[in-house]
This record gives structure tokens, sequence and C-alpha cells, in this order.
């Protein structure tokens, strides 16, 4: 057994409440590609603000368009919020290195303090803050594994607005108490898709069993918005505005990190619509986009849901329903529904356009995608050194820091290493008890398969193949 490391620092990192940050940074006024316009899918032409705004909150439209404020100051009344539950420690994970007996030195920023067991709180209070603030009367959305609706239910009580949340069927099959917890936080649950929508009535039409996926619970919520008087749709990433309130994590990591002087070389976040990534590279990302230093970003998906590793980068919708804006991003197409076998998250067809852009350009150094057996394996061995029951979307993130770790120890290099840990497990365990007794299964779509959803990919916008 590998002697332990000597502690030169403390195992947690924490700052003062002080220092949580006083502004969102907007990693887009640092791109150096242009970011691609939303278009409007019947014209093809780029959305203007007052066609995003029957949809989205106005302030969170001007947030989506902004390409130029390098900070936006966050409010009082959300850094309050934030005051309940953060700033969140940066974690030294001494023992999972000695499990590991690697070289390396592994840290990770612990996202998953609070009841919504996820990172989605840093956007979910913002959100709803701008939804109450412009007078509105609740906002609706979708929710696939459910920590984005616990996220917005709380945000939602905390301000007094109504909240109605698309939970996709298979997962609130899955995980029963996600339903019960965003109730006891004053939420309307449906599982989606439901005959409450017209979207969702013509899907079960065709097909009554339809498991549901999150592009399907989108439609729905969004049709809901539009259709009442005094809502608005909310969603828990992908969007700019969602990195851009993520942008917290990456900020106080950074100044964690550099407290006990240190700076990553490598960057591991999993990545579902790519809102915890974007957030925890924030800092660096900017560095990198400025020619100070030149971190290596991995950005880890599971194998079921290959949107970066297999994917089109092409305009699309964001929904199955194809009501949406189409966003420029990387695509497995909007028809593409995911095996309700793969248990963890991370299951939408697309990816958010500033993690997409900066991954063909290359400053997202790599896309990792990985079988959930083994997501599991990493998770299991990080539960039982680090003893944090970590989520399985989270999990995606330690498998590849595990790799890292292990490689640096082939290599005999000391390299560091920083990854999120999102969230927490509690909710999962049906997916962990498919691990330990056997029978979790590793789906892969097969290429004939990814055809069929490419297939469906809009012509507008796509005119011009993207090389
Ligand atoms: C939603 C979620 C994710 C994935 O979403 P991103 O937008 O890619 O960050 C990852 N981990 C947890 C715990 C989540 O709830």
């Amino acid at each position: 057994m590998a002697e332990a490391k000597t502690q030169e620092i403390p195992y947690k990192v924490y700052l003062s409440e002080e220092e949580i940050p006083t502004h969102w940074q907007n990693i887009r006024a640092d791109m150096k590609t242009d970011h691609r316009p939303l278009l409007n899918p019947g014209t093809g032409e780029p959305l203007k603000a007052e066609e995003l705004e029957p949809i989205f909150c106005s302030e969170l439209v001007k947030q989506e368009l902004n390409d130029e404020d390098k900070f936006i100051e966050i409010p009082e009344e959300i850094r309050n919020f934030y005051k309940m539950y953060r700033p969140s420690p940066l974690v030294r994970a001494y023992n999972l290195e000695k499990a590991l007996d690697t070289p390396a030195k592994i840290y990770y920023k612990f996202e998953g303090g609070n009841t919504s067991g996820s990172h989605k709180l840093n956007s979910a209070i913002a959100q709803a803050y701008f939804a109450k603030e412009q007078g509105l009367k609740g906002v609706t959305t979708e929710t696939g594994a459910g920590q984005w609706g616990t996220a917005l239910a709380m945000a939602c009580a905390y301000l007094g607005l109504d909240c109605k949340v698309y939970m996709v069927k298979c997962s609130a099959e899955q995980k029963p108490y996600r339903k019960s917890v965003m109730e006891t936080y004053g939420a309307e649950v449906v599982s989606s898709p439901s005959d409450t929508t017209e979207v969702g009535a013509k899907i079960l039409e065709s097909d009554p069993d339809n498991s549901g996926s999150l592009g399907t619970a989108i439609s729905e919520a969004v049709e809901v918005a539009t259709k009442s008087d005094g809502y608005r749709y909310v969603l828990g990433s992908v969007l700019n505005q969602v990195l851009l309130h993520q942008s917290i994590i990456g900020q106080e990591a950074k100044a964690a990190m550099d407290k006990i002087g240190e700076y990553p070389d490598i960057i591991i976040g999993c990545a579902g619509g790519g809102s915890n990534l974007g957030g925890l590279m924030v800092s660096y990302m900017s560095d990198k986009l400025n020619g100070k230093a030149n971190p290596y970003f991995i950005a880890v998906e599971p194998a079921s849901c290959p949107t970066l590793t297999r994917g089109k980068f092409a305009y699309d919708f964001c929904d199955t329903g194809m009501v949406t804006p189409l966003a420029k991003m990387y695509t497995l197409g909007s028809q593409f529904i995911p095996s309700a076998d793969h248990a963890g998250g991370l299951r939408f067809h697309g990816m958010s356009p500033i993690l997409s852009q900066l991954y063909h350009d290359g400053y997202i150094d790599e896309a990792r995608a990985v079988e959930q057996t083994k997501v599991f394996e990493a998770a299991e061995l990080f539960a039982r050194t680090e003893g944090t029951l970590p989520a399985p979307e989270s999990s995606h993130a330690i498998a590849v820091a595990i790799d890292e770790a292990l490689k640096a120890k082939e290599e005999g290099e000391e390299k560091t290493i920083l990854f999120n840990l999102t969230g927490t497990g509690y909710f999962d365990m049906s997916a962990y008890e498919q691990y330990n007794n056997g029978t979790m299964k590793n789906y892969v779509p097969t290429d004939e398969e990814l055809q069929a959803g490419f297939e469906k990919i809009p012509p507008v916008g796509n005119e011009v193949p993207e090389e």
C-alpha cells in the first residue's frame, strides 16, 4: 500500500462569504470565433430579442445575446441566496490519490451541498429572480434526472413563484421521490410526454409507450409557457445564460486554487448540456483564449448519448417537437432518443453552443465518451475513498479524472487535475443497485441509429456544411 502523502494543505479550501463572486463571468466576450446566432427556424434569420421575449424573461434574453460584457453584476438578492449554500468547497482528493497510488494531484469542486443535490441551483435562483423582477406569475420547465426541477422548485418557493415541471417519464418512474421533493417545494410535476399539451398528445398518439426525453419535455414546457399569461420558460443547461450563471463555480474554483498556489494542468467536466463544464472552466478558458496559459480541457459524455464525440456540428432544434429556435451546436438530431437503459443523466441530444464552438475550434481539447458500467465503477471507488456518494452524471468526470491520474502514474508525471463533482447520487440508487447486482447494460448506439437522427437535422442554417 502506498504511503499517505503529506498533507501540505488541508483537505478542503473554503472561501469566505465575502469572496463569493460579485459578477458572473461571460466567456463569450473572450471567444475568438463569432458565436453563431440562434436562428428562426421558419425564416432562417437570426432571432431578435423581441422574438425570444414570448419564451424567455426579458433580462435573460439580454444575457443570452450578450457577447460583449466580460462581467455582469450579480444582483444582491441572488448573492444572498448563494450565501445559503456557497461558497462551495474545493477538495483535494487525497484518499482517492492514495488508492490509485498516483503522483497526480486531484482536486474537485463540490457542488452537491444543497438540497437539489447539484450545481443547477446556481442558475435556478438567477432565472427565477429575473422572472419575479419582471412581475411574472410563474415559470415552466423540463427536468430529466430531476436535479434541475428540484433546484427550480426551491428557487421558486423562495421567491413565491409558480413552478410547473415536465419530468421525463422514464426518469419519473426511476426516481419517484424526486417528484415528492419538488412537490414539497410547491412545484407541480407532470410526467412527459403527457396529454396536457398538444405536442405531448401528438407524440402519445403515434407512440403511446414513449418513455420521454428531454427534447419532448422541453417542447411541452415551452408550449405551456407561451400559451399561459404571465409565464415564461426556463432551461437548466445548454443556453448561454445558464453557462453565465454557472461561472460562479469556476471563479470560486480559481480563487481557491490561487489561495494554495495551484494551477490545473487538466480540467474535466461531465457534459450533458454543457453548463457545469462551461461554468467550471470559465476563468481558465479565459486564460487560454487570451494566451496566458494552456490547460487541457476534457468534456466527458456517456457512450449512449455521444453528442460531442459522434455528433454533427450543425444548426438544430433544441427539442423533439421542433418548436424552439435553431442553435448551432453538436447534435445527434432532435429526434434522437437515448436508450431508457441509460441511467446516468446527460441524455440531451444537443450541446451548449458555447462549448460546441470551443470544442470545434480546439480550445476544449478533447471529448471522451464513457460506458456506464465504467462510470459506476469509478463512482463506487470514489464513494469508498472520498466518502461522498456521487451523482452518476458527476461520475463521468470522476472516471476520466481516474484515468488521467493513472496515466500520470504510468508516465511518472505530477499532473494537477481539477474536476467538477456536480452532485450527489441519493436518488440514483436503482442505478447503483443495477450496477451492484450486475444487471446494468452498456448501450452504445450503432452508426445506423445515429444516421437516422442526423437525417432529421433541418436544412435551415446548414446549407454550407461545416468542416
Ligand atoms: C444536470 C446535471 C449535469 C449535467 O448538466 P450540464 O449542463 O452538462 O452540467 C451534471 N451533473 C449533475 C449532478 C446534474 O444535475
